[in-house]
């Protein structure tokens, strides 16, 4: 029997860049003059320079997008749907800002159509600012976590989320008690969970300081009874938040003890920040291979802290990058890349331009144990990829004109990048985000 014969559309731009493991070592992939071919499953079927580049059999269309430069589809491994109208809310410290803006703004959230409204804008924020792939947090409410299932689905990104957990700790609107989180948890994961390869359920206790005993205990058993969802939520934000999980969690030897107690640490959980971590944390971390999610302008917004990714490292924790809206306070990977290298140079350390975009795409993918699917751009890969203009921002162009190497733009871009220099974002080859024309 021939092969299924199915058409190939080729995409054609001035670079293509991404990055790539080879071991240990991370190595940026550029290419010149380039072509990406995509079949009409939205996989990738080649990859080369243009000149050299053999027509498909099955050639469909080409599309040429000019002096522009293809990435993959960015990962934001941590970012809240309910907090996009806190984004900027300034003026104190974590626990505080979550009591004064964010509590607030969630238990909005049980309402359907602000639920929706949530999740809408959050996918057009993504497709504007190149992310194919998000772990998201919902409101403790499942009609929250609902709509941001459908309206990835249609969006057709990849999402891994689920409602959020809390009983304790916060206001009467954003709690919910045990029984009736669990059950709503796990209609749920049957409605969601895998229910496309781009949708996947994460049990989220929202922080040690919001989940009782009783609560952690029932989504340690939830994950015994779904070990492949994920687990995400937070660890070792802020030094006042660390010192009360202490003091509530006194039974536990540190916070990472909170939860590895109650079966939520594995090779499937991402913990976000993680700054104040101590060594036996960071160890115990990389032994159960679960990820460090940081989020670097969230961590200087709310002045949380500098982490030493430099340190981080040495122990073996995989680390990829987020937004973390709404305290952070933006949406581009471009300025939470800047944001990072930032932290590290103030600490005497200073990370390559491919360092970076590596943890805003393959880290990420290899985070969710999806490296195989999406991240970079190699042959059999779904072809989640981001067209990057650079005309769109004189400055930026003028700069990238007197630049030698691939990897010196690289850092132009990330430098001087946002949502402006994204022309187009495709999803599995489709193309979801277009930029407006100018005039
Ligand atoms: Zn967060």
């Amino acid at each position: 029997m021939s092969p299924e014969r199915v058409p190939i559309t080729v995409h054609r731009a001035k670079e293509i860049w991404f990055t790539r493991r080879e071991g240990d070592a991370i190595k940026l992939v550029t290419l010149m003059d380039a072509a990406l071919g995509v079949d009409s499953k939205g996989k990738i079927t080649a990859i080369g320079r243009a000149s050299e580049f053999k027509s498909p059999a099955y050639l469909e269309k080409i599309i040429d997008h000019g002096d522009s430069i293809l990435i993959p589809g960015f990962v934001d491994a941590h970012v809240h749907s309910p907090q996009l109208s806190v984004i900027g809310a300034g003026g104190m410290p974590l626990l505080d800002w979550l009591t004064k803006y964010v509590f607030q703004a969630e238990a909005q959230f049980k309402h359907p159509n602000v639920a929706l409204a949530g999740a809408q804008r959050l996918t057009r924020e993504l497709k504007q600012n190149g992310v194919t792939t998000a772990a998201v947090f919902s409101s403790v409410h499942a009609v929250a976590a609902e709509a941001l299932f459908q309206e990835f689905d249609s969006a057709g990104l990849r999402l891994i989320s689920g409602k959020t957990s809390m009983d304790v700790g916060a206001p009467a609107g954003v709690l919910q008690p045990v029984q009736a989180d669990i059950t709503e948890q796990e209609i749920l994961i049957e409605r969601w969970h895998k229910k496309s390869s781009r949708l996947h359920y994460a049990i989220t206790p929202r922080f040690a300081l919001s989940c009782s005993r009783e609560l952690m205990l029932a989504l340690g058993e939830l994950r015994e009874r779904h070990p492949t969802c994920y687990v995400q939520t937070h660890i070792s934000e802020n030094l006042e938040e660390v010192a009360a999980v202490k003091g509530v969690w006194k039974t536990c030897s540190d916070y990472l003890a909170v939860y590895e107690d109650h079966g939520l640490v594995g090779d499937k959980t991402l913990l976000a920040h993680g700054i104040h971590l101590t060594d036996s944390e960071l160890k115990r971390m990389a032994k159960a291979k679960a990820t460090l999610v940081h989020c670097p302008t969230s961590n200087t917004f709310l002045g949380s802290g500098l982490i030493d990714l430099k340190r981080v490292g040495e122990f073996g924790v995989h680390v990829c990058l987020a937004s973390d809206i709404g305290a952070g306070t933006h949406f581009s990977p471009w300025q939470t890349m800047l944001e990072c290298y930032k932290i590290q140079a103030l600490q005497g350390s200073r990370l390559s331009a491919h360092e970076l975009l590596y943890r805003t795409t393959l880290a990420g993918a290899e985070a969710l144990g999806m490296s195989a699917v999406c991240g970079s751009l190699e042959v059999g890969k779904e072809a989640d990829f981001v067209v990057v203009n650079p005309a769109r921002k004189p400055l930026l162009a003028e700069r990238l004109a007197v630049t030698e190497s691939a990897s010196d733009r690289l850092f132009a871009c990330i430098t001087l990048g946002d949502d402006r220099i994204i022309e187009h974002t495709y999803v599995a080859g489709n193309l979801v985000y277009c930029q407006p024309s100018p005039d």
